[in-house]
């Protein structure tokens, strides 16, 4: 009789040990959106499809406000789907110590647009949309550009990154971005090889103890909806916070 009431406390303690492991696997992210418009609908169906994850949102201008008062702390990784310009320097400061502490980061899309004169940005980020001409190195570069509704044929340029291992090369109807920054210390992780769209598609950066992902696809549901989108994002969240 001992020996059956063990054998069943075995198998609760088994279970029990199951659902701590369910509850721990439920990562919590902050999605930080504002200063550009989009498919709000697609856009949150899609991460409310993400296994595993569970989502905040926080628009700006509320975002940065959130950040100084230590709002971003808590969460397992920061994603960042936004557009925004307007800092004031103890956000910035809030910001650099953000990443000293190692704070996952994953930029989406238009994200890339945002602080056009905060050079931090520009080397988190690893690359910047710029919405004029620049100089670079004493030589004048074009503008950034945007094409809509391009379909795109996405190579994968790192098959051994837990991104994008086991990925096949895709194509997918998006905008594309020409004539990114692009700084050279990033790592690629897929290429886009239209000829209007920037060459990288999707990299990884770090700054300070953080890993950062960056990608460029994303602009409506025809990207939200595609199978291989949703993996990379997915898979990025665990790779920035060193779960991958
Ligand atoms: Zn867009």
């Amino acid at each position: 009789m001992i020996r059956l009431c063990l054998f069943f406390a075995f198998f609760a303690m088994l279970d029990l040990n199951a659902q701590n492991e369910s509850q721990n696997s439920k990562v919590n992210i902050l999605l930080v959106i504002g200063g550009h418009s989009f498919d709000t609908l697609a856009f949150f169906q899609m991460w409310d499809q993400m296994p595993n994850i569970e989502y905040t949102v926080v628009k700006h201008p509320k975002a940065n406000e959130l950040l100084i008062s230590g709002g971003f702390e808590k969460y397992d990784a920061i994603v960042f789907y936004d557009m925004w310009n307007k800092i004031t320097d103890s956000q910035k400061t809030a910001w650099q110590n953000l990443v000293k502490k190692g704070k996952g980061l994953v930029f989406l899309h238009h994200s890339i647009v945002s602080y056009q004169n905060w050079d931090f940005y520009l080397n988190l980020v690893g690359g910047r949309y710029h919405d004029s001409t620049y100089i670079k190195n004493g030589v004048k570069q074009p503008a950034s550009d945007y094409t809509h509704d391009l379909e795109m044929h996405i190579t994968v340029a790192d098959k051994n990154h837990p991104i994008t291992k086991g990925i096949d090369d895709f194509t997918i109807e998006d905008e594309a971005y020409g004539n990114l920054e692009v700084m050279d210390q990033v790592h690629t992780l897929l290429n886009n090889n239209h000829p209007k769209a920037s060459p990288m598609a999707m990299w990884t950066n770090e700054s300070g103890k953080s890993r950062i992902v960056y990608l460029a696809l994303g602009h409506d549901a025809k990207a939200f909806q595609n199978q291989n989108y949703k993996l990379l994002i997915a898979r990025s969240v665990n790779w920035v916070r060193h779960k991958l």
